[in-house]
């Protein structure tokens, strides 16, 4: 006990000094710093990315040439559903590849896991989206179901595999995947579908040559022509992150509460998209950010850290590969600040760690 009140009074002060706004004593640094919040990390990448002058819109596609290159958006949603928004994110984009994941998805959900394992396979390409050579390469030197549903190839298979009478309910099928990923009724861009009808000859042979080697069981010309109208869906960086946190939170989507996917159903997912969703530089994308995502020539990426968050950026620029510029890089910082990355573990607690 101290008995001199002047002493008492020096360390009581010195104690109240101590004490944060929460009331908790902040003496020693705790053994871990606190993760940066999700919105602070977000203006933070915003704010250094904004005026990033490179890359280039994607013109094989006349449609996208014309987006405006400045557009930028990013957002994240969390466990709980909120939703922590920088920039843009109201106006769209065409979705393009990311679509690919949810048709892929909802195979997956209707036949099983085995039925795009057998048919497409669910390894990475090593080449670039739209590869002829590499369904030559699946085919004829690796014999079969070498390829995945994250390149043009494999993703026409897939969209040939969505189970429907007609091409009117295929197509409902598809649309309705992503609006319940995205949590509200998605439109398409009709002038965007316009544009790539009429210049995809390319993405029509990949889907004869996929009918040729038996991978297309029947009707290559529609499955090509559905394919082409989900990647012109429309969508913002807002319906990006969410569909990319249904995937981050076991199939459920966390704003409106529904239920996509079944919860097992989706790790299967994240692997393709770990392995084959940045194209040819998928490898180094997991190496920076350990994280599951996919990219589209729109200029939008999703990115999942399973359990924690769903994050989504648009900004068209695109990299040699075909990969958001601004994107790639925002993604990275945040996920870094968040501790977003699922193979970051920590060493064991009783461990002296290095
Ligand atoms: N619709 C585009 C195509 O088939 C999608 C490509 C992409 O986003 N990488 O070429």
């Amino acid at each position: 006990m101290i008995r001199n009140p002047w002493v008492r009074l020096t360390l009581m002060l010195l104690l109240m000094l101590c004490m944060g706004a929460t009331g908790s004593v902040v003496l020693a640094k705790p053994a871990s710093a606190p993760k940066a919040s999700p919105q602070a990390a977000i203006d933070q990448a915003y704010a250094k990315y904004k005026d990033l002058q490179e890359g280039k819109n994607a013109d094989y596609i006349p449609a996208l040439a014309k987006v405006d290159p400045n557009l930028f958006g990013i957002a994240l949603v969390t466990a709980d559903g909120k939703v922590y928004t920088a920039g843009d994110v109201s106006t769209e984009v065409s979705i393009q590849s990311i679509s690919k994941v949810f048709t892929m998805a909802q195979v997956i959900e209707d036949q099983g896991p085995d039925a795009i394992l057998k048919t497409t396979g669910v390894d990475a390409t090593g080449m670039r989206f739209n590869s002829i050579v590499s369904v030559e390469q699946a085919y004829k030197t690796l014999g079969g179901p070498e390829m995945n549903p994250l390149v043009n190839p494999g993703a026409i298979t897939a969209t040939s595999m969505v189970q429907g009478a007609t091409a009117d309910e295929v197509w409902a099928k598809i649309m309705q995947v992503h609006n319940d990923c995205a949590g509200r009724p998605l439109k398409v861009l009709e002038d965007v579908y316009k544009s790539e009808s009429d210049t995809n000859q390319r993405n029509q042979a990949i889907g004869m040559l996929m009918y040729a080697y038996g991978y297309i069981k029947a009707n290559p010309a529609q499955a090509v022509d559905l394919y082409t109208r989900q990647c012109s869906i429309g969508v913002n960086a807002k319906d990006l992150a969410t569909m990319a946190a249904t995937l981050a939170f076991g199939g459920t989507n966390p704003v409106t509460k529904k239920q996509v996917f079944s919860s097992a159903n989706v790790p299967k997912i994240l692997a393709v998209m770990a392995t084959a969703g940045l194209y040819d530089d998928s490898g180094k994308w997991l190496y920076a950010t350990g994280l599951p995502a996919k990219s589209g020539v729109g200029g939008g990426i999703i990115a999942v850290s399973p359990g924690k968050f769903g994050i989504a950026v648009v900004a068209p620029p695109l990299d040699d590969a075909g990969n958001s510029v601004k994107a790639q890089r925002a993604i990275t910082d945040i996920s870094n600040a968040l501790g977003g990355n699922p193979y970051a573990a920590k060493a064991p607690a009783a461990t002296a760690s290095k």
